[in-house]
């Protein structure tokens, strides 16, 4: 809380959305800090506290100068190094999150030698990331992204002619790098879509492309009485997280992080799917491009100041008591009173 109003002495809006938020980062070192200690809020099971920290990080990310003045940060609560670091380790095993890390540090397991040796019976996802770690935390460029969607349009133009595939995340507000590519799959047909993403991991399963990948099929029904629930960041999309075989282009040098002698014929990477009916694609299209506070901040927005209910399916208007329907994010900001922010304005 203290952090949140230390900021605000830079006059700096207070809802993220109506921020712009670039990439030049001027306060690196700061925001890092905090972000460790929101995952150490996180860890201890201090959500509140956590958010805070990240709001804070987020508003200093904002600022157009360093902070000079480290007596700002007074309040922060100082932790040990030492412990941050172990999570940061076993936390970078993908499907591992804060839960389980803290449970196998309380277990006496601290380092990914002592996982491999005498760890806990893992699950499908945490032996591929015990098994990919290096690559798996290895930033994925540009050019990496752009290979990896040349392999999904494939996919989605073999198993349904017509399908419109977008990258989405951090890639398309503009980031050089990021953990994992992201793609939101249409077809301008509503209907068309239903069912795609089993027919798309069985042709990239079939064609080599998938080291894991766990899928999750389309629960949203849409009510008329509106959303039974406050807007989660959970949507309910058919979507599938994967860990992809990208080969590794000749003559590019990826040596990769083992660094084992000759250039590897591939690496892994983290791929995100979703598929969405093209009547919620511009609500998807905004909840899938990040960032993450940007999009929280966008919920806390229309639920605090419209009294509506944003998710990635849709929008309803409780004053109104109707779904406001859109076909592009400008609209949906206009629905919500925003200025229009295009998504290379969306890292917050
Ligand atoms: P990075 O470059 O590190 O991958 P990113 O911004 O792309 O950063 P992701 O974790 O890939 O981060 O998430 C991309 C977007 O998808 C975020 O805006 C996030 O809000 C959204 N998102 C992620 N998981 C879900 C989910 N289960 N339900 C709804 N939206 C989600
Ligand atoms: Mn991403
Ligand atoms: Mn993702």
């Amino acid at each position: 809380e203290q952090q949140t109003e230390e900021v605000e002495v830079f006059s700096t809006p207070s809802y993220a959305c109506q921020r712009r938020t670039t990439l030049d980062n001027h306060n690196a070192v700061l925001t890092d800090a905090l972000s460790l200690l929101a995952e150490n809020a996180e860890l201890s099971g201090e959500d509140g506290r956590g958010v805070a920290f990240r709001r804070a990080a987020a508003a200093l990310k904002a600022l157009p100068l360093p902070v000079t003045r480290l007596t700002q940060l007074g309040g922060v609560p100082c932790l040990g190094g030492h412990s941050l670091r172990v999570i940061k380790v076993l936390t970078g095993i993908f499907g591992v999150g804060v839960k389980t890390a803290g449970r196998w540090i309380g277990e006496g397991i601290l380092t990914l030698r002592q996982l491999r040796d005498s760890g806990p019976t893992l699950n499908r996802a945490q032996r591929a990331g015990l098994r990919h770690y290096d690559d798996l935390n290895r930033p994925v460029g540009r050019a990496e992204a752009a290979a990896v969607a040349a392999v999904v349009e494939a996919a989605a133009g073999s198993v349904l002619p017509g399908a419109r595939v977008t990258l989405i995340g951090g890639f398309r507000r503009g980031k050089q790098t990021g953990h994992d590519v992201d793609f939101l799959i249409t077809h301008p047909e509503e209907g068309r879509e239903a069912g795609l993403m089993p027919k798309l991991v069985s042709w990239l399963d079939s064609q080599g492309f998938l080291l894991y990948q766990k899928t999750n099929s389309n629960s949203y029904l849409e009510a008329a009485e509106g959303p039974a629930r406050p807007a989660s960041n959970m949507d309910r999309f058919e979507r599938c997280f994967s860990v992809f075989k990208l080969p590794e282009e000749a003559g590019r040098g990826g040596a990769g992080a083992g660094g084992e002698g000759g250039p590897r014929p591939w690496r892994a990477v983290r791929v995100d799917l979703v598929v969405s009916p093209v009547s919620q694609f511009a609500f998807a299209l905004l909840g899938w491009t990040g960032s993450k506070l940007f999009e929280r901040e966008l919920r806390r927005w229309a639920g605090h100041e419209m009294n509506m209910c944003l998710s990635s399916h849709a929008l309803y208007d409780h004053r109104q008591s109707r779904y406001l329907r859109a076909s592009s994010e400008e609209e949906i900001f206009a629905h919500l009173g925003l200025e229009y922010i295009p998504p290379s304005e969306r890292n917050a």
